[in-house]
């Protein structure tokens, strides 16, 4: 359904373009959820920004590629096309519940506005189903609710506004940009449930967007792991946990803590930082903070090749997903 194929996209400064995601290739299939997990940094929302046509307004741009969905091609559309593929086939929230919601209008009114412009529905059809999709996400009294602005909301309840805002025209695909970052655990928990529950009545697709392995190991049928902005590693979500193949995803894993254990895993973050995007080194774009780099890491980047039923970017691959590193051998 969604397919990235080659995106490079980032910013244009005044000291020239700047490249926050660098030839990156993924598809999210019908019904399916996809996580695209990486520290802050490594160029997740670039990415869902790129595929939304958003990025053009934070100074970004899309320097190549193609975004395929349903096979149309969004790289090339004009703005206008763009708003009326956003909403109705592919629907976005954000951490920050309030800069998608307007806190001048009721959020009854917001839902209603979007479901008229994109289904062309009168105003009283498009009221009843803004209550009815309050409802589906668990907003007590709907009807009172929708006549309140996004202010009279708690956290939660706005993040659930906004979700039900996502999916009131019924899209194919969900991007979410660590939708639960800002809650807490409870709450937190609440979201992720919800959206659990609409993805199966609904059918639709989920790119969920994290930097928590946690979130992914609930959510993800696939993970797609970026670093510095490329795909270090993808596969079936099982098997990157039980036999991650690249050190940065096993270092990613060892940071988490072990939810089935008796008590939580001493975390082990991984040292350093994601480099910024003015300062990339060569080769090996992990090398700077990967336990095993040797000489050829650091002059040659290594290729995103098939790996189990995924792929990994790593020299060293056989040896890492041999060790079992990241788990009782003792990651990074
Ligand atoms: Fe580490 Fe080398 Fe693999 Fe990069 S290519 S992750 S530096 S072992
Ligand atoms: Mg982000």
């Amino acid at each position: 359904m969604l397919e990235v194929q080659n995106l490079t996209a980032g910013f244009l400064t005044a000291q020239g373009p700047l490249v926050a995601v660098d030839d990156v290739s993924f598809h999210v299939d019908v019904g399916e959820t996809v996580c695209l997990v990486g520290e802050s940094g490594s160029g997740k929302s670039v990415t869902s920004l790129a595929i939304m046509r958003l990025l053009e307004y934070d100074n970004g741009a899309i320097f190549g590629g193609r975004i395929l969905l349903d096979g149309t091609d969004l790289v090339g559309l004009s703005q206008a096309a763009m708003r009326r593929i956003r909403g109705r086939h592919v629907a976005m929230v954000f951490q920050e519940p309030m800069t998608a919601l307007n806190p001048v209008f009721p959020v009854g009114d917001q839902i209603a506005e979007a479901v008229m412009l994109h289904e062309g529905k009168g105003r009283a059809e498009a009221w009843a189903r803004a209550v009815e999709m309050l409802r589906l996400v668990g907003i007590p009294e709907p009807e009172v609710r929708a006549r309140q602005y996004p202010h009279q909301f708690s956290g939660g309840m706005r993040q659930r506004a906004m979700i039900a805002m996502a999916l009131a025209c019924r899209p194919r695909l969900l991007i979410a940009d660590e939708p639960t970052t800002a809650l807490d655990v409870t709450i937190q928990a609440q979201i992720l449930e919800l959206l659990r529950r609409l993805k199966a009545e609904m059918g639709m697709a989920i790119l969920l967007i994290t930097h928590d392995m946690g979130v992914a190991a609930e959510m993800a049928d696939r993970i797609v792991v970026l670093y510095a902005g490329r795909v270090v590693e993808e596969g079936p979500v099982e098997r990157i946990f039980e036999r991650p193949a690249h050190p940065y995803t096993a270092g990613l894993l060892a940071s988490v803590p072990d939810l089935e254990g008796p008590r939580p895993r001493r975390l082990r973050a991984i040292p350093g930082a994601v480099p910024s995007i003015d300062r990339m080194p060569p080769g090996c774009r992990f090398h700077p903070r990967c336990p095993l780099a040797e000489e050829r890491c650091r002059r040659e980047a290594p290729p995103l090749r098939p790996w189990e039923e995924g792929r990994v970017a790593c020299w060293l691959v056989e040896q890492v997903a041999g060790q079992g590193m990241g788990r009782e051998a003792g990651g990074p």
